[in-house]
């Protein structure tokens, strides 16, 4: 296939517009894949994909199209569909001349929608606007192009109407795709060049690399290397993805395919870094740079006992996501475990889903906190000055008397709502301490809004609590705004006074109190009764903010069997007591068992 007759595309949607079955329809029209066989969403791999209906890998996938006599070949190029994973959405749209804006003709614009238009869009990319679903009893397309026409200025008369369903207008869209999408620029004469885009693991062939050629050839046994690791790599498959691997003996420059070179870890294949042969190195493709982890959480096993087996479970799973950051953690009260650092909350959701899914029983997963800066003062005394110190550790925060200013990472959130609910989203996002940068309708029934929030503040339940106030109705996308300086405070936990110093948490300084009284009364409710009176205290700086008292009780096992109790029973009891206590945590002389710190840490 020469390069001209070469199309490169991705479909972007929100959830549940139908991506998934488009690629599927596409595929089967194609006679890519089999009608018969169940391959419903094929693109879809992952189990936890399946099961949450949600496309988080980018998968991607070759066909051949007979148009006006002629053959081509598209590339479907699958992005991620949610922001955790922008940069991937990023990188992969870069691999593409052209999206299918996909938009469901029933629930209209969403959220994700919008954030992936203004990727697409800020990439200079053609846009073919379609509508979904036109099958359905309730598609109201025209509603749904006056959305597109008053958001993003989109011509009514660009618009395709599809059922992804029964196939109805998806061969007009293939046409569309060869009209309206230009072929990639290549040179088959310049020295080899692709785009990795995406890779995954592979237990027997190790790191399969997805890549898009831009210039050049790739042949099988050529060696190669990456702009971003200092390796070299034997080729030893490549090909296409038609849907799953097939193996040719060369990829030409406009073509996207597959290669496996006995690559070990995932770590060296850095999505966006620029694939050259070893003999011929060339200028890396610009604007490379590694997805960072903005929501930290530790992960413990349940039971000490099982930590071997959460460990191996936990390095499976690593070597298949690259953008999950690992480091050994121990809590005296969770025993040893692991923090991590994922891309954002989604992100952290499907990884601890896969885990309790490969591990099979539930881990403790710790309230997942974001990372702070912190500028130090010019002090002498303490070794680091005028230094940022990025903590994304309570643990790690300094002393109140060492630290200039704090700050915290912002996003810019966008909602999309029947503006019915527009008084509680306001209310909600105020007290998550948002601040509204724009409110407009998109239509005569809904809203967008445009919120600037601390990331911090929804991390935890931002996104449950929008979904019930509003019925499901509303969708909710956001992406990274930067640091701005903020009032920080290291909220700490005593017991009779002692410090439970993994119970600590970095909270915005209108929020300790709120917090405090929070973790006071889950402490007041999980502790048993001891022989003394506990004060159950939460402090900003030495200042008390919340406070909780568990009374005093006199607990002897034995008491029931001090008449004529048998003396086995009675041993029996005392050897189970103490075997209690070893779960139990010392604070001072409190004992703690380890629920209530489950109960405390735990999302
Ligand atoms: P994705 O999240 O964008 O990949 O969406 P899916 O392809 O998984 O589709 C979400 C739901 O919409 C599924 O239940 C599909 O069966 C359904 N769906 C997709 N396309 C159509 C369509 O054209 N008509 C109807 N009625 N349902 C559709
Ligand atoms: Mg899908």
């Amino acid at each position: 296939f020469p390069a001209e007759r070469i199309r490169n595309f991705s479909i972007i949607a929100h959830i549940d517009h139908g991506k998934s079955t488009l690629a599927d329809r596409m595929l089967e029209m194609t006679g890519t894949i089999d009608k018969t066989q169940d391959n419903r969403q094929i693109l879809d791999k992952l189990q936890v994909e399946r099961e949450r209906g949600i496309t988080v890998k980018a998968q991607t996938a070759t066909m051949v199209y007979e148009f006006e006599g002629q053959q081509y070949l598209l590339n479907l190029i699958d992005t991620p569909g949610h922001v955790d994973f922008s940069y991937e959405v990023s990188r992969s749209l870069q691999a593409c001349q052209g999206v299918i804006l996909l938009v469901d003709a029933n629930q209209g614009v969403q959220a994700q929608t919008f954030a992936n238009f203004y990727l697409a869009f800020s990439k200079n990319l053609p846009i073919i606007p379609v509508l979904n679903k036109i099958d359905l009893k309730n598609a109201n397309p025209e509603r749904v192009i006056e959305q597109l026409s008053s958001i993003f200025e989109i011509d009514a008369e660009s618009v395709l109407k599809v059922s992804a369903k029964q196939g109805t207008g998806v061969n007009e869209l293939l046409q569309a795709v060869i009209d309206r999408i230009p072929p990639p620029p290549s040179d088959r004469n310049l020295p080899a060049k692709a785009l990795l885009f995406d890779s995954w693991y592979d237990k027997y062939k190790g790191v399969a690399l997805l890549m898009a050629v831009h210039n050049g050839s790739f042949k099988l046994g050529q060696h190669i290397t990456l702009a971003h690791a200092n390796k070299s790599f034997e080729i030893k498959e490549i090909g296409i993805m038609y849907p799953e691997p097939t193996p040719l003996t060369s990829l030409y420059a406009g073509q996207v395919g597959y290669i496996y070179c006995n690559m070990r870890s995932v770590k060296e294949a850095a999505v966006g870094d620029t694939i050259h042969l070893l003999s011929s190195p060339v200028e890396p493709f610009p604007g490379f740079a590694k997805a960072k982890p903005m929501v930290f959480a530790g992960v413990y096993p349940m039971d000490q006992s099982e930590h071997t087996q959460l460990r191996s479970a936990l390095e499976k799973l690593l070597l298949n996501d690259p953008s999950v950051e690992c480091a050994v953690e121990s809590s005296p009260a969770l025993g040893n475990g692991w923090r991590l650092g994922f891309l954002g909350v989604l992100h952290m959701d499907v990884f601890n889903q896969r885990l309790e899914q490969e591990y099979g029983t539930q881990v403790v997963l710790t309230a997942p906190s974001v990372p702070f800066k912190i500028k130090l003062k010019n002090i002498k005394s303490i070794k680091k000055t005028g230094d940022i110190l990025m903590v994304n550790n309570p643990e790690k925060m300094p002393n109140v008397q060492h630290i200039e200013e704090s700050f915290e990472p912002l996003v810019t959130g966008t909602i999309i709502t029947p503006s019915v609910y527009l008084g509680d989203i306001i209310a909600l996002c105020l007290e998550r301490r948002g601040v509204q940068i724009d409110s407009r309708n998109i239509d005569s029934e809904r809203l967008i809004m445009i919120y600037k929030l601390p990331l911090n503040e929804i991390v935890v339940d931002f996104y449950d609590k929008l979904k019930s106030l509003t019925s499901g109705y509303a969708s909710f996308d956001y992406e990274d705004a930067g640091y701005e300086s903020s009032n920080l405070s290291k909220l700490q936990f005593l017991l009779n006074g002692d410090p439970v110093e993994e119970l600590s948490v970095i909270v915005h300084t209108s929020k300790a109190r709120e917090v405090g009284k929070q973790v006071c009364s889950k402490l007041r409710d999980t502790i048993p009764r001891q022989q003394y009176q506990i004060q159950v205290q939460a402090c900003v700086g030495g200042k008390i903010v919340a406070r909780e008292d568990i009374k005093a009780l006199r607990k002897d096992v034995t008491q029931k069997l001090k008449y004529g109790g048998d003396i086995n029973r009675r041993n029996k009891l005392l050897k189970r007591q103490a075997e209690g206590k070893k779960r139990m945590r010392m604070v001072g002389n409190i004992e703690v068992p380890r629920e209530a710190f489950i109960k405390v840490l735990q999302r």
